[in-house]
């Protein structure tokens, strides 16, 4: 597992001198508020332990050049020449966050380059918010470096940014809240629309529960697509209830919904407005009674993605009927669907039979065997060193 001491020696090995510092930012899990935060929505996310690792050193020219653990091949830019056509694959997320910083207002005049080791535990495409993670962890370190004193909430747009405009994923911001605003043990409640991020106490360990990842390794090639329909579903139905977005509308609206839309885009929208008032009482409960009381949340967040908004999977549904049938508190698909990872919130003492069960009923399906493992709510991106 790499830690700043590792993410040192490599930055050495390839740079042969030692960097000014080490910053890391970890990817998430989303414990409940799937495909409202780019609807204005509520999301309830909670940074993981897994992290990527900057190791950064200042240049002398105005050269940007990136190693990472994960990719076989350098990347260099200028910063004389950023922009997103120039960008090819991983370096996109590295790069693309200098030249987001310049598109919200960071003059790159008379500025030096860096060299970067990037060194990561967050497992790459299966959900966990790597990209955020890389993102975040050089956001970070580019701001202590240049000395920018920007905040973490501008940090969070810079990084959204990148992802939609260098990286072209339109995706909302809910990971990079996670990763730069995460604390340990607690949840960070984001309302996207009045740009707040507050941390809730999860109380997992306490009450000796554990939450457990099942990847089911599955990626539907028609994920990206599939992301970007729900997306122009959600702003179909706003427009034809003449609202800016779905935030604006509550359970109360859905029978004028019902009346309103067709089918399919009432059950979209039925989707996100039930969500966000699941998030709402999500962290309430959790709040009030705690952990174990969040199970039927989680349980009905699941169903109305499976059956109004349409974005899960066998492989999803089978993991979470497989933890509910074995005792978890609550169980759920997380991430944006079609494919992904599972969460399920169990005894702690159970995680080797839940995972045995799980395991068993993959096979018994003929399915890819899954990897299971626990995470848990940890700290946001940091200086490490
Ligand atoms: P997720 O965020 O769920 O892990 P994404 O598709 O959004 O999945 O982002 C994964 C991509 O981010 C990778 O394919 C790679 O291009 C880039 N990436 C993430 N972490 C690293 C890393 N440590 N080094 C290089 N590229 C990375
Ligand atoms: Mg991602």
């Amino acid at each position: 597992m790499p830690s700043p001491e590792s993410t040192t020696r490599a930055f050495e090995e390839r740079y042969g001198r030692r960097p000014d510092g080490v910053w890391s930012a970890p990817g998430r899990v989303n414990l409940i508020g799937e495909h409202t935060d780019y609807n204005d929505g509520l999301v309830f996310p909670f940074a993981i332990e897994r992290r990527t690792w900057a190791a950064v050193g200042r240049r002398d020219d105005r050269m940007l050049t990136v190693h990472s653990g994960a990719m076989p091949e350098p990347a260099q830019a200028s910063l004389d020449e950023l922009g997103p056509e120039r960008f090819e694959g991983w370096s996109a997320y590295v790069f693309g966050v200098v030249w987001a910083m310049e598109q919200r207002g960071v003059s790159l005049e008379g500025r030096t380059g860096f060299d970067i080791m990037l060194t990561s535990d967050v497992p790459l495409g299966a959900g966990l918010s790597s990209s955020a993670a890389i993102e975040c962890a050089v956001a970070l370190a580019l701001n202590d470096e240049w000395d920018l004193g920007l905040t973490r909430r501008e940090l969070i747009y810079i990084c959204q940014l990148a992802e939609n405009g260098a990286v072209g994923a339109p995706t909302g911001n809910m990971d990079q809240t996670a990763s730069l605003m995460g604390e340990e043990g607690h949840g960070v409640l984001i309302d996207v629309r009045a740009e707040t991020a507050d941390p809730v106490a999860l109380h997992f360990a306490d009450e000796g529960l554990e939450l457990l990842v099942i990847d089911t390794r599955v990626h539907h090639e028609h994920a990206t697509g599939g992301y970007g329909a729900r997306r122009r579903s959600c702003e179909d139905g706003a427009a034809a209830m003449g609202v800016p977005s779905l935030r604006d509308l509550t359970e109360d609206d859905l029978p004028r919904a019902q009346e309103t839309l067709d089918d399919e885009t009432f059950r979209r929208v039925k989707h996100v407005v039930t969500e966000n008032a699941r998030v709402a009482r999500t962290a309430e409960v959790v709040a009030a009674e705690g952990p174990r009381a969040i199970g039927d949340l989680l349980v009905a967040s699941h169903a109305s993605m499976r059956d109004d908004f349409e974005i899960s999977v066998a492989e999803l549904d089978l993991a979470v009927e497989t933890a509910l049938a074995n005792g978890a508190v609550g169980a759920r698909m997380t991430g944006g669907g079609f494919g992904g990872a599972a969460i399920a919130l169990i005894e702690a003492t159970a995680v080797e039979a839940m995972t045995a069960a799980i395991e068993a009923a993959f096979a018994e399906a003929g399915l890819t065997a899954p990897i299971i493992f626990v995470v848990n709510p940890s700290a946001g991106a940091r200086r490490d060193a």
